[in-house]
């Protein structure tokens, strides 16, 4: 049973997609932004991770930036995008151990596949991540077909 969906355009998708291609072998991050499930909107950030091959860390300031935009009704941030290349998109234990069980979701990509999960106390993945249905709408905001 699916608790909860993600809904974000099949051409925003792609467009992520093509940028962790573009980037490999190195992760991509960034932060994804809208309401109720739905992503408006992505930014890109720069992985400042010591290791970017193996792992991600947003720029800080991007997401101080997106922050104080929310808090000035900015777009919400809701949640955060990073690329697993050449891997499973599952999250890790890296990932989990990162994550603040602040209800954000989380979407990871590797170039062909994506999936989507959320943060959360007493998730059943690490203790951190729950799954969730990922939905990719067309440009019309219609299901795409299955
Ligand atoms: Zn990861």
């Amino acid at each position: 049973m699916w608790a909860m969906q993600l809904f974000i355009s099949s051409s925003m998708l792609a467009e992520l997609q093509q940028l962790a291609l573009a980037a490999m072998p190195q992760e991509i991050c960034g932060l994804l932004f809208g309401r109720d499930g739905r992503v408006n909107a992505y930014r890109e950030a720069q992985n400042v991770a010591d290791d970017p091959l193996r792992h991600f860390e947003i720029d800080p300031a991007i997401l101080i930036t997106a922050e104080r935009d929310q808090r000035d009704g900015g777009e919400p941030i809701l949640g955060y995008y990073h690329s697993h290349p050449g891997g499973p998109v599952d999250p890790s234990q890296t990932d989990a151990d990162s994550a603040a069980p602040d209800g954000r979701l989380w979407l990871i990509l590797n170039g062909q596949d994506a999936a989507a999960w959320h943060a959360t106390k007493n998730g059943e993945i690490y203790g951190r991540f729950g799954a969730m249905l990922l939905d990719c709408l067309d440009a019309k905001g219609q299901t795409a077909a299955e």
